[in-house]
């Protein structure tokens, strides 16, 4: 616990983080290494071994015993194994080491991971990398070491490997439109501050129920009596127990040397947010990793239980990750922020226009990379963004690209570069932008925001997907403006070209509204409303020379990756449908019979005394008919339950249209029993209790 308010005193205390570094390294070993870490240099083994027997001795005074190479593998989750330092002597007695070797490389079994067939193909054995560009930490007496993941081939098995890649695609490529106007920045970075929602519920009352152990969602329950409509829980007055347990996440946080900034109520009763304040991609991808982590962790210290799944509850509002992300110069330059010289607009024009033209292009890409089972309950469910991929300027941007595709107030002029329209593009504020929530991709301010991740992924794919299809329109820009002799002149006129030409994804209205659907048709956009229906683009020719082209991923590696997302979402689809079994069986339909014989028995006596009870004949009745319904969708899931033996991707369509109205059928039975079946025979928690009781 801190002592005092100061949170620097503990911030990345169990970091091993440059002051660390300078302290106990000798200067020429510290300097090589932040070189590599800013520059992405090689790192001579030499060097390795003098860092790895700094980082053991200062994780040993700070307590540690173990290390373990920390990667994330595509389960989205991340993978961890330790080993202890200890060392045999020859006089039977031990010392710590930690070799270089052992720092930069290591081996787990990589069989027990998707691979999407890779292995099978290839070689069970996997490889994790030093990663130097994120800091190593102290957890629970363990060093940690982030790395990559990779087969014994090459292949990447993971979700850092094709982050970093896309960010040296980003690189490239921006700084090729920057080299045009005459900038030459060391590196150009994306950054990420996500926005975490998440659930909170009662530990015990959570360990009562089958669905929310094994699947992270309710697969059964009515409606509470007093739901979100109040409105009265966002941003409202933070509960005791939640209030120290948010506490505890904020110091475990900052001690891991994560910027943990904001943090507050959210829509639904039991829901909060937490974000951080924004870092590059692939440290906000680790740090966010550790805040679901710790997050799950610290609220098992309180008696809680922390639900990161995307619709724990049906009819309450689920949770989802903002990922605000941008892209700048090492030298600390916005390439998104609209600013107000009129040379530097060009610039910002040309790179908004690159964005534009890459969630146009590549729509059905970035909604595969939030497309999983628990997102398709969230997205285009009034709650969230809808399935369809769209752009919000906000209306002054907005109002900017229309003045500059009308041609209006727009002159090329010689020794001024740009007459009046662009001009008088204004300093954007941050304020004058964020007024619609029901976009998928906003604009705001210096950066977008996408809004449709779930809240239990990984940034890791998305932000692959939203780095390489930049990048990919930026290197189609630097293709076209490259050799150009009237630089400012060809870059607006083709910036302007870009906005005319996708300017069908640019919607600043009402997303959650039906005619906006109608509209988006009418448009040709996409619409992938489901899993199934989205992923098959994944492995597309379009998707597989993009990834290629910008080296992001090989064929293989798209392919594969498809396939693992595929079969993540029939995994999860089969283990509910089981769950959801096993608690009708034998917990919900045990539940109702016992109550009807109440019912009932009381019934039979009264009759034997003669008593007349008509009601209580109709809630026998009723309660029979729904039971023997209830029995009828048993046994239809139960043959649903025979999945035939098809590919991936077919597989994800039996689930849709076979289990999915199957399990909303039954759950409908179900809910319906509950609210007539007396609480004292229900056989787990209710809604009431779950979201109020915390
Ligand atoms: P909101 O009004 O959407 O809640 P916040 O100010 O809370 O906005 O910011 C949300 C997240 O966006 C934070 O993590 C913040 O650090 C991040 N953010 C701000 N500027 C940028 C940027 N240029 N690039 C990426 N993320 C950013
Ligand atoms: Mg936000």
């Amino acid at each position: 616990m801190m002592e005092n308010g100061d949170v620097s005193k503990i911030f990345g205390e169990n970091v091993f983080n440059l002051p660390t570094m300078k302290a106990r390294l000798p200067k020429d070993i510290y300097k090589s290494l932040v070189k590599t870490i800013s520059q992405g240099t090689r790192l001579d083994i030499e060097v390795a071994e003098v860092v790895a027997n700094a980082m053991k001795d200062w994780a040993i005074e700070k307590g540690c015993t173990h290390y373990t190479h920390w990667f994330q593998p595509m389960t989205g989750l991340t993978a961890e194994k330790h080993d202890s330092f200890i060392q045999p002597t020859e006089d039977k007695t031990v010392i710590m080491e930690f070799s270089g070797k052992e720092l930069v490389m290591g081996e787990p079994d990589a069989s027990s991971f998707p691979s999407g067939g890779l292995r099978a193909t290839f070689e069970a054995r996997g490889y994790t990398a030093w990663d130097p560009t994120s800091f190593a930490f102290i957890k629970d007496h363990s060093l940690y070491i982030p790395t990559s993941f990779v087969s014994y081939t090459g292949e990447v098995l993971d979700k850092k490997t094709p982050l970093l890649r896309s960010e040296a695609a980003i690189d490239k490529a921006a700084k090729r439109v920057l080299a045009l106007f005459g900038k030459f920045p060391h590196r150009v970075v994306s950054y990420v501050g996500p926005e975490q929602e998440y659930f909170l519920v009662d530990k015990d009352l959570r360990n009562k129920r089958k669905d929310l152990l094994l699947t992270g969602r309710t697969l059964f329950g009515n409606k509470p009596a007093k739901g979100q409509e109040m409105d009265d829980h966002y941003f409202g007055q933070i509960k005791e127990r939640v209030a120290a347990f948010m506490k505890e996440v904020d110091e475990e946080l900052w001690k891991l040397g994560v910027l943990a900034k904001t943090k507050h109520n959210e829509v639904a009763p039991a829901q909060h947010e937490i974000a951080p304040i924004f870092s590059t991609t692939n440290i906000s991808n680790d740090h966010n990793q550790l805040t679901m982590e710790v997050l799950k962790k610290v609220a098992d210290h309180h008696g809680l239980y922390c639900l990161l799944h995307e619709k724990p509850y049906e009819g309450i509002n689920g949770s989802g990750k903002h990922n605000n992300w941008s892209i700048g110069t090492s030298g600390g330059e916005l390439l998104l922020k609209p600013g107000k010289q009129p040379e530097h607009n060009v610039q910002f024009l040309v790179f908004l226009a690159a964005v534009i033209k890459a969630v146009d292009d590549y729509a059905d890409i970035l909604r595969v990379s939030v497309a999983t089972a628990g997102n398709d309950h969230r997205l285009g469910a009034n709650e969230a963004p809808p399935a369809i991929i769209s752009i919000y300027l906000g209306d002054q941007l907005a109002a900017v690209v229309e003045q500059l595709k009308s041609g209006h107030g727009v002159k090329y002029d010689e020794g001024k570069l740009i007459e009046t329209g662009v001009e008088s593009l204004p300093d954007i504020h941050k304020d004058t932008t964020d007024r619609n929530r029901t976009s998928p991709f906003a604009f705001t301010g210096n950066r977008f925001e996408f809004r449709a991740p779930g809240s239990r992924q990984s940034i890791g794919g998305i932000n692959i997907v939203l780095n390489t299809i930049v990048a990919e329109t930026l290197t189609e820009i630097a293709d076209k403006l490259e050799g150009s002799d009237n630089l400012h002149k060809d870059a607006l006129e083709l910036a302007i070209q870009i906005f005319k030409d996708h300017d069908r994804i640019i919607f600043n209205g009402n997303g959650y509204s039906d005619e906006w659907v109608v509209e988006a048709e009418k448009r040709g956009l996409p619409n992938l409303k489901t899993t199934p229906d989205a992923m098959p683009h994944f492995k597309s020719q379009k998707s597989i020379d993009l990834f290629t082209k910008q080296e992001v991923f090989t064929k293989v590696e798209v392919e594969t990756r498809a396939e693992i997302m595929m079969e993540d979402y029939n995994n999860t689809l089969h283990f509910e449908m089981l769950t959801m079994l096993e608690m009708a069986q034998q917990e919900i339909l045990p539940a109702c019979l016992k109550y009807t014989k109440f019912v009932t028995d009381d019934l039979a006596s009264k009759k034997a005394l003669g008593l007349d009870a008509p009601k209580e004949l109709e809630k026998a009745r009723k309660l029979t008919s729904l039971t023997e319904e209830l029995m009828t969708k048993i046994d239809a899931l139960t043959d649903a339950t025979a999945v035939p033996e098809l590919d991936a991707f077919e597989t994800g369509m039996y689930y849709k249209e076979k289990v999915i109205p199957a399990m909303e059928s039954l759950r409908e039975t179900a809910d319906a029993l509950e609210t007539i079946v007396a609480k004292d025979y229900w056989p787990f928690p209710t809604y009431t209790e779950l979201l109020y009781l915390v």
